[in-house]
């Protein structure tokens, strides 16, 4: 379904700020103008809940959740950043992985299956786009995903 992202993304993002337990801010680092695009409604809720979920488990307290959404081509990356944990170099990559966490002791503590970023990366790769981690231990973890922007982005109004 053809879907204004901006405001989809908003919405996603006002809900988990009225129901989160942790004491973490919420930055919202884009502008407020209509991106269109075709997307399946229901799976980049779920992608994007999978992200926030783990931004919010990992972050320490008082941490800050910034919120980036930036054109780039044809593609909207998106962007979720955390000031927590991190993950070493070597595993970031594998964080997509089925059943893959970081440090087995640290992860039973705080629950969780490892299977939330690779069913997040079946949806988006199903979507045309793609998802990857930057992280620096002790400083903080960014996931990026990009989606296949609309092409009557520009109304062309003859
Ligand atoms: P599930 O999502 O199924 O409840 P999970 O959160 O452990 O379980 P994923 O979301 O797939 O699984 O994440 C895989 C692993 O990547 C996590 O266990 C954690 O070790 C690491 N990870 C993911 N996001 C972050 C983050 N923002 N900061 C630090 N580590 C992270
Ligand atoms: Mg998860």
């Amino acid at each position: 379904d053809w879907v204004e992202f901006t405001e989809f993304f908003s919405n996603i993002i006002d809900r988990f700020e009225m129901s989160k337990e942790q004491n973490v801010s919420f930055k919202r680092a884009y502008s407020k103008k209509s991106r269109f695009m075709e997307i399946d409604e229901d799976k980049i809720t779920q992608v994007l809940y999978n992200i926030i979920s783990n931004a919010l488990k990992y972050s320490p307290e008082g941490g800050t959740i910034t919120y980036r959404l930036r054109e780039r081509a044809d593609m909207l990356e998106i962007s979720i950043s955390d000031q927590g944990i991190g993950i070493p170099k070597e595993n970031v990559d594998k964080i997509f992985d089925r059943f893959y966490r970081v440090e087995k002791a640290r992860s039973r503590r705080m629950g969780g299956t490892g299977l939330g970023l690779a069913i997040a990366k079946e949806m988006i790769k199903a979507h045309g786009g793609d998802i990857w981690a930057k992280s620096e231990e002790g400083k903080g973890t960014t996931i990026y995903f990009t989606l296949p922007l609309g092409k009557e982005q520009e109304d062309d109004w003859e």
